[in-house]
């Protein structure tokens, strides 16, 4: 542990400003990230040049090496170009009913994404949707959202066999009117690859129903490919946005960057899986922690600094410094850790969280568990969360059935703390405060 902290402290010494060298050495491993990341060719290249031209010359901060100082560089450059840290909204503003068409190819998802868009309309916002499926190429496409619908308890425009999209969408336009929807989801038919015939088809759509948001729906594993469906579709169609999907796989968010790259244009969501809930507001701080990669002490270090607040950091350290260490610390440090990316950002970062990392990996636990685990210490008692011995048998389960989780899972929170608590006395043995202070920059 001592060692571990030690050689990061002894990176921690400044340097003037940064060379040329400095920045192209740091943008070799940045270009190898982004490759991984399957961030599409031209894109990287584009990207390297603009953030190198950036990068020469910029003062080296005093705690940082020049190449974590590039990393940030790089770090602060993807989180601005995937869209800044306030995620993207729908736009809703205009005359209801307010037509949102979902363009794509064929199996990025945008049948289920209308579904769950839809879904979060009613749930979240008290909209009124209905659904139409456009989709007269491929066999029960139209069936396949009525069945969507109907699991989201959203309305779909009836079937007529035989109706060409054109005529769908003036028909659901109508229905719309009628039924006084605030929104109308027009679900559109994709193709294998871009051809003409559907660009044709969703130019005539666009022009009968004037959108006001038409999102590109493109599959996350989507790797080199991105580039060309985004700009078949951006030269075709006025795009307003997109939506990721299959953000649960092992996509490693380079597509994000390449529909930014490409379209312009804010990702707007990400898909997380196949249920209809599964869809969050894209998180652009944590995809660039997804491209960028992990594992790296250093940076990951460089990230966290970034990362804390500096008052939490302060009022923490202090506690830290009298053998404080209680529920509602522990509570923050898992949501800076949601803020990181996640678990999986978090390896060997912190002294402590290595064992606890692994103890969770082998309990099968993942990013979820986060929102569990703050979910459990918010059902505490300010008390409680003070003092984590007051939680006896009895407490332990009024705090399962508040947060709806089981009372293992408590037990589970309070191991964890008591972990961290130890790893965080080692630290004031090793140095205290001082150290802390560089560490939380
Ligand atoms: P479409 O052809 O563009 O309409 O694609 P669909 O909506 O029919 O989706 C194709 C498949 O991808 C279906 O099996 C979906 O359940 C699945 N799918 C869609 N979005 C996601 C996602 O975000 N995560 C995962 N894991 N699967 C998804
Ligand atoms: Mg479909």
């Amino acid at each position: 542990l001592s060692d571990r902290l030690g050689s990061v402290f002894d990176k921690l010494k400044g340097r003037g400003a940064l060379s040329e060298q400095d920045v192209r050495d740091a943008m070799r491993e940045v270009r190898i990230a982004l490759l991984e990341a399957d961030v599409a060719l031209p894109v990287v290249r584009r990207f390297i040049d603009a953030v190198t031209e950036k990068a020469i010359g910029q003062d080296v901060l005093r705690s940082v090496t020049p190449g974590q100082q590039v990393v940030k560089i790089v770090n602060d450059e993807l989180i601005e170009m995937l869209g800044g840290e306030e995620p993207a909204t729908l736009n809703l503003d205009a005359k209801p009913p307010v037509v949102i068409m979902m363009v794509g190819l064929q199996g990025s998802g945008k049948t289920t994404s209308t579904a769950k868009i839809a879904k979060l309309l009613k749930e979240k916002h008290g909209k009124k949707a209905l659904m139409a499926s456009l989709d007269v190429n491929r066999p029960a496409a139209q069936e396949q959202l009525a069945v969507l619908g109907q699991q989201a308890s959203v309305a779909t425009l009836p079937i007529i066999a035989g109706q060409q999209p054109v005529d769908i969408a003036r028909r659901a336009m109508e229905s719309a009117r009628l039924q006084s929807a605030d929104v109308l989801l027009l679900d559109t038919a994709g193709r294998l690859h871009v051809d003409e015939a559907l660009m044709a088809e969703m130019k005539a759509v666009a022009g009968v129903s004037t959108p006001t948001e038409v999102l590109l729906v493109v599959d996350s594993l989507t790797g080199q490919d991105a580039v060309n469906v985004a700009k078949s579709f951006t030269d075709e169609v006025p795009l307003t946005g997109v939506v990721l999907t299959r953000m649960d796989g092992d996509a490693r968010g380079g597509a994000a960057l390449s529909m930014r790259f490409v379209t312009g244009k804010p990702i707007k969501f990400a898909g997380t899986g196949e249920k209809l809930d599964a869809i969050e507001a894209f998180d652009a701080k944590r995809v660039a922690g997804r491209i960028l990669g992990m594992g790296d002490v250093v940076s990951l270090v460089e990230k966290a600094a970034a990362a804390v607040n500096q008052e939490d950091a302060e009022a923490l350290a202090r506690k830290m410094a009298k053998g404080q260490f209680d529920l509602d610390d522990l509570r923050m440090q898992l949501r800076q850790m949601q803020n990181m990316g996640g678990l999986g950002m978090l390896a060997g970062m912190m002294p402590g969280m290595k064992k606890a990392k692994a103890a969770m990996a082998s309990s099968g636990m993942d990013d979820k568990v986060l929102v569990h685990m703050d979910a459990i210490i918010g059902s505490m008692t300010r008390k409680e969360r003070a003092n984590p011995a007051l939680l006896n048998a009895k407490r332990k389960k009024r705090v399962a059935a508040g947060s709806g989780r089981q009372v293992q899972e408590v037990n589970k929170v309070l191991k964890m703390h008591q972990e961290m608590s130890r790893a965080m006395k080692q630290i004031k043995k090793m140095g205290g405060l001082k150290g802390l202070g560089a560490l939380f920059g």
